[in-house]
């Protein structure tokens, strides 16, 4: 993502001092022998020769593949508010690639990649939908369902939202669509940007304005043909018509986002801080259905929201909802937030408190001591993944933000996803063996699956 900020923070301006500060970015942040030969070519750019360096990026720029296969941004009149010059809101233009376009666009540009990027490998397509074939979604789909569909010829499309931030100072939403079958690369080669918004600039309206495109755009996909009627319903001559990608059709499969991207895209009316707190049942926030009663047989597990009482009750009119094929067990939250970036915080704090009671596992003297021997570890840990640690050195003060009556905790804030991923499997390696090592302890039976 640090990549993507350096973009972001240009794209608003593309100066002199902006550029150096970019050249300077990729440089310290990305070892020589990492860097693509296409990224070369920029940091070899000539940063003191001020009066050709806007020259010099433009002409890279014109020469990046990427560039030829992306299609026209399609500007859209959108709501927009800037607080910094305090002027009232106002009608202006914001730019984002409808479906439709963007995959016309690569399957024009390159049929081979377009296959490659949303075809998966053969025999994904059929393997993906056979294992939806018994799903309420996939039985009440008006083009899954028909079986005078091929679906060979039809490919899943999954739509994402999240938020970036810029140096910590503002955050953009970036909504992307992506194939659940393409293998696994980095984001960066398998996700296609629809829109980036500046948060700061934006409304509600801003949003409610560019998802209804977004879905107008999803529908032509799934209709296979270049719509004439735009959003409004007025006639639209954008100079496209017939197949957007020859015989293939694209299918609307998943909305995936944190709570902050759900809750703008759907006008959710459940939420952490009202009675009702989730969207897929009616966990509560008090009485007997209350959502902190875990466990495999907790009450709230028998009160599934149907997708008919979502439409009537779970949410507020949107444009998401009106997507032909539109199902909620298709809203997916997103891994990283719900996994990475919070649970494993939580849970890792209270295995570090743990493990650092007495120095079994870490030697010293204090458990500020243990739990610093512990860091370093954890730090070569990071290092043998290739992954920066950026978090700050284990404390006792430090695990417990809330005071030590409260539970432990890393600050989120500390950890990106990848840090995340590192700690829990090292963890997990150190509570094994620790178990392992005490077989009369409760740790070791709750690891085969005891009481
Ligand atoms: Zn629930």
């Amino acid at each position: 993502m640090d990549l993507v900020e350096e973009f972001l923070e240009l794209g608003k301006n593309v100066t002199v001092t902006n550029l150096v500060e970019l050249l300077r970015v990729l440089r310290r942040r990305i070892p020589g022998r990492y860097l693509p030969k296409n990224l070369k070519d920029l940091v070899g750019i000539d940063e003191t020769d001020t009066k050709n360096i806007g020259r010099h990026f433009w002409s890279w720029l014109n020469k990046q593949k990427w560039r030829k296969m992306l299609p026209r941004p399609f500007p859209v009149e959108v709501v927009l508010k800037d607080e910094r010059r305090e002027v009232p809101n106002y009608l202006g233009t914001w730019h984002l690639h409808l479906p439709g376009d963007l995959i016309h666009s690569m399957y024009t540009y390159d049929v081979d990649l377009f296959r490659d990027r949303w075809l998966g490998p053969p025999g994904a397509l059929e393997q993906f939908w056979n294992a939806q074939r018994e799903t309420e979604w996939f039985k009440m789909h008006p083009i899954l369902s028909n079986p005078d569909v091929d679906l060979r010829t039809h490919f899943p499309i999954l739509c994402h939202g999240d938020d970036a931030d810029s140096h910590r100072r503002r955050s953009f939403c970036v909504c992307t669509i992506a194939s659940p079958l393409s293998i696994s690369r980095s984001s960066w080669d398998t996700r296609f940007p629809l829109y980036i918004v500046d948060n700061t600039r934006a409304l509600n309206e801003t949003f409610d304005c560019l998802d209804a495109w977004i879905v107008h755009g999803l529908c032509e996909l799934q209709e296979g043909s270049f719509m004439d009627v735009d959003v409004y319903g007025r006639p639209w001559a954008r100079g496209k018509h017939g197949r957007i990608c020859g015989p293939y059709t694209g299918v609307f499969v998943a909305l995936k986002g944190d709570q902050k991207f759900l809750q703008k895209c759907l006008k959710l009316t459940t939420s952490a801080t009202s009675e009702l707190v989730c969207m897929y049942c009616k966990a509560k926030n008090h009485g007997d259905l209350i959502y902190t009663a875990f466990g495999p047989s907790a009450p709230h597990r028998e009160c599934l929201v149907s997708n008919v009482d979502f439409l009537l009750e779970g949410c507020r009119p949107n444009s998401w909802i009106r997507l032909p094929g539109f199902h909620l067990s298709r809203v997916l939250t997103d891994w990283l937030h719900l996994i990475d970036l919070s649970l494993i915080p939580e849970v890792s704090a209270s295995a570090l408190i743990e493990l650092t009671e007495d120095d079994s596992i870490w030697p010293g003297d204090h458990q500020d001591e243990r739990l610093r021997m512990a860091f370093v570890q954890f730090t070569s840990e990071c290092k043998r993944h290739g992954v920066r640690n950026r978090g700050q050195i284990f404390s006792v003060k430090q695990m417990y933000p809330l005071g030590k009556g409260n539970y432990p905790t890393l600050v989120q804030k500390h950890f990106n996803g990848a840090e995340a991923t590192v700690l829990a499997k090292w963890l997990k390696g150190v509570t094994l063996a620790v178990a392992a090592a005490n077989p009369a302890s409760e740790h070791c039976a709750l690891g085969h699956g005891g009481h």
